[in-house]
């Protein structure tokens, strides 16, 4: 099988016109590494670039809290940790516009509402699609969950690497960079973070 650089992924983006100035753009960025951007295999590239970076940014038209706003009353007598372990997430730095592909755990104790369990994740990924820091991506998806879910405690630890420090500057390939937010009882209670950081395998 070849690799088609066509092949669509998801979302209208894919067909969305781009442009010029965006094009032009992304033509310059290639002169400006050295290449020529009017070879044969770069042609159709800075609009490929352009409908990908809509893609790698589809969080800006993303609204997090609207994943938390279906939540169940009803528990079941349920009252010990969720815990959604490794989803794996992309995002992209803000300082280099560089790859940050990592795992996130996201725990919380559930006050008087749960919620769907895939909902975690796309909380995440809403605020991943978008250009971040770890540290900042860590606090929005705790903050997200703590305001919107009002639970006892929330955890989430986020482990990633980083394309700018794995491909430029440092060159360190392999360095994990690990950020935790805990709020709530995880937060306040020693006892209850030492649990969760042990389910977490953290
Ligand atoms: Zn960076």
């Amino acid at each position: 099988m070849i690799y088609d650089p066509d092949a669509e992924s998801v979302g209208e983006s894919s067909k969305e016109p781009v442009p010029t100035e965006v094009s032009d753009a992304i033509r310059t960025l290639i002169r400006w590494s050295g290449d020529n951007p009017e070879r044969e295999g770069l042609i159709e590239t800075p609009e490929r670039v352009a409908r990908a970076w809509r893609e790698y940014c589809r969080g800006y038209g993303d609204d997090p809290a609207y994943h938390l706003s279906r939540i169940f009353h009803e528990v079941g007598g349920y009252d010990d940790v969720v815990l959604l372990k490794d989803i794996p997430f992309q995002s992209h730095c803000e300082h280099h516009m560089a790859p940050i592909i990592g795992r996130a755990h996201i725990a919380y104790l559930p006050g008087d509402y749960v919620v769907g369990i895939s909902k975690l994740a796309r909380v995440l990924h809403a605020f991943a699609h978008r250009l971040q820091v770890q540290e900042r991506l860590t606090s929005e998806v705790a903050n997200c969950i703590w305001e919107n879910l009002k639970p006892q405690g929330v955890a989430v630890v986020i482990e990633a690497t980083h394309g700018c420090m794995t491909g430029r500057g440092v060159r360190t390939p392999n360095v994990i960079m690990k950020t935790s937010r805990m709020l709530g009882v995880f937060r306040d209670d020693e006892k209850s973070r030492e649990e969760v950081l042990k389910l977490i395998g953290s």
